[in-house]
């Protein structure tokens, strides 16, 4: 083994490094979190939130079919008979009891998708604790959204810019059951406060971005960041000539390496050609050398 080949090896712990240097080039993605935060996407599934109609009438009758198809176990409702005289919901019944508990949700909305009449829906806020389990269980009146619209701030939930927002923007994106014949048709009923949600945005041309706050995928998956994250240089025409140099940094580097190593192999198998032949001719000089020696005298036994 050469000096070099030496030092090679020693050093080929750098190779470890690779990854880091290779980013130390690209833009920033973290952030200074929880103090800056990231916006959310408009289907992100934070905590849920009980809608009312626009007249003030709480949606959920009470049918218990987001408890049923719960997956985790995790809704407590129990339905009664609307009072004739102040009715709570617009239906025959309404949910008397309303739980959730935030110590089992896996925040998969099929509860969501189950609900008739888009009763339970989620917001985006996702950043809450409790200090015991009881706090866990959140009540109806505390998912009942306010006499605004929004979801109520509890104490111990970080609510930031446009948590309370989009609320049911998943149940938009998907309704009804998810045919994309009914993409970007309204199917759903007003909300206090919102009216009638537009829909969220999807694959065809009917989408309200400004109305739904939704990036278009061919927008975001290019570089995989905002655009605020990514410096002048690295957007657009500009982003794309220094992108392709990098590739094509890249790629030079790699085929030189793979250059050096087929060199290397073949050098090697080489050597060790050179190696058995001569390691064969000493054998067969041997063998011609015992067969053409003089026989020594016999001995009797
Ligand atoms: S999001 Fe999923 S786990 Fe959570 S309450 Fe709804 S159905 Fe249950
Ligand atoms: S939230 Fe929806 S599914 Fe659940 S009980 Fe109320 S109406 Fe029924």
């Amino acid at each position: 083994m050469g000096f070099l080949d030496g030092v090679k090896d020693e050093l080929s712990f750098l190779g470890g490094f690779k990854l880091t240097f290779e980013h130390l080039t690209r833009p920033r993605v973290t952030r200074q979190y929880p103090e800056e935060k990231k916006p959310k996407q408009p289907r992100q599934h934070g905590r849920h939130v009980l809608n009312r109609y626009e007249d003030g009438m709480e949606k959920c009758i009470g049918c218990e079919l987001c408890a049923g198809v719960c997956p985790a176990d995790c809704i407590y409702v129990r339905g009664l008979d609307n009072p004739p005289d102040h009715p709570v919901s617009p239906g025959e019944r309404y949910g008397y009891v309303y739980e959730i508990n935030y110590l089992r949700c896996i925040h998969c909305d099929l509860c969501v998708e189950a609900c008739p009449t888009e009763a339970i829906t989620e917001s985006k806020l996702f950043e809450f604790s409790f200090t015991n389990r009881a706090d866990a269980i959140y009540t109806k009146a505390e998912l009942l959204v306010d006499d605004a619209g929004k979801p109520q701030k509890l104490p111990w939930e970080d609510w930031r810019d446009a948590d309370e927002l989009h609320t049911s923007g998943w149940m938009r994106a998907t309704s009804p059951s998810g045919s994309a014949a009914y993409e970007g048709e309204v199917q759903w009923s007003a909300e206090l406060g919102y009216g009638v949600r537009p829909p969220e945005g999807g694959q065809s041309g009917r989408r309200d971005d400004a109305a739904t706050g939704t990036k278009a995928l061919r927008d975001v998956l290019e570089t995989h960041l905002l655009d605020e994250d990514i410096p002048l240089d690295h957007r657009g025409m500009r982003g794309r000539i220094w992108r392709g140099k990098l590739s094509a940094e890249r790629h030079k580097k790699q085929l030189e390496a793979a250059r050096q190593r087929h060199k290397e192999a073949k050098a090697t198998r080489a050597a060790d050609k050179t190696t058995t032949r001569g390691a064969d001719k000493t054998s067969e000089d041997a063998v011609d050398e015992a067969s053409t020696a003089p026989a020594g005298p016999e001995v009797d036994s």
